[in-house]
């Protein structure tokens, strides 16, 4: 076991807990892809909060335990991580939470649209789709993840479970994890309000192109 990349990933459940997009319990899986290898690195703690690095386990990339305890609840959801690897070889970091709010739209089985700017700026323009129910990590359940993801767009709502979002690096995937609880809460929000609109589709590039155009800019000092 790599202390270094454990110790990462425990640091990077931390951060998803301080990101505010986790359920009370602290329910949900974080796991890195190891460099060069067909393994990841994934939490099998019960919950997120207070994660230890010693929780950590490696497992490859075929769902085989390769180092450490893996508990059963944990066991289950291997596979819908290990298929974002396979699936996108540039994805290093899954992230799994039951989030409140973006949970809400997978157990409504309704997708979340492009309607805080946010999204459009961080890759999810086109919202964020609901993968079809199955048990949690099952064959079933991964083929709807499969069938759900739309290219370039890193969140899937699984229904009437939670949230999945896989990206290059932890740091945008919690990102991502954030955004995607924002505006399912913003939509809820909305709902004695007439419900959200969503940003005409020119308008989401131009969001973008924006952020982008401030990004390469870098931070501008006095
Ligand atoms: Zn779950």
């Amino acid at each position: 076991m790599d202390k270094d990349l454990a110790e990462q990933v425990a640091e990077i459940a931390q951060r998803v807990v301080a990101s505010g997009a986790i359920s009370a319990n602290g329910h949900g899986n974080v796991s890195v892809r190891v460099p060069g290898a067909e393994e990841m690195y994934f939490t099998a703690g019960p919950s997120l909060r207070g994660h230890p690095a010693s929780a950590v386990v490696r497992v490859g990339l075929d769902g085989t335990l390769l180092e450490g305890n893996l508990p059963p609840i944990q066991g289950a959801v291997v596979a819908m991580h290990t298929a974002m690897y396979q699936d996108h070889p540039e994805v290093g970091c899954v992230l799994h939470t039951h989030s409140p709010y973006a949970t809400a739209y997978a157990v409504a089985q309704r997708p979340i649209g492009c309607w805080v700017e946010a999204m459009a700026m961080f890759g999810l323009a086109d919202g964020v789709p609901v993968a079809g129910y199955g048990p949690r990590g099952s064959a079933e359940a991964v083929a709807h993840i499969r069938r759900a993801v739309t290219p370039g767009v890193p969140a899937v709502l699984l229904a009437n479970h939670g949230v999945l979002v896989f990206h290059r690096t932890p740091d945008l995937a919690v990102l991502v994890g954030s955004v995607v609880e924002e505006a399912a809460q913003a939509g809820i929000n909305t709902s004695g309000l007439g419900g959200p609109v969503e940003i005409p589709e020119d308008m989401r590039a131009a969001a973008l192109q924006r952020a982008m155009a401030f990004e390469s800019r870098g931070t501008v000092r006095a």
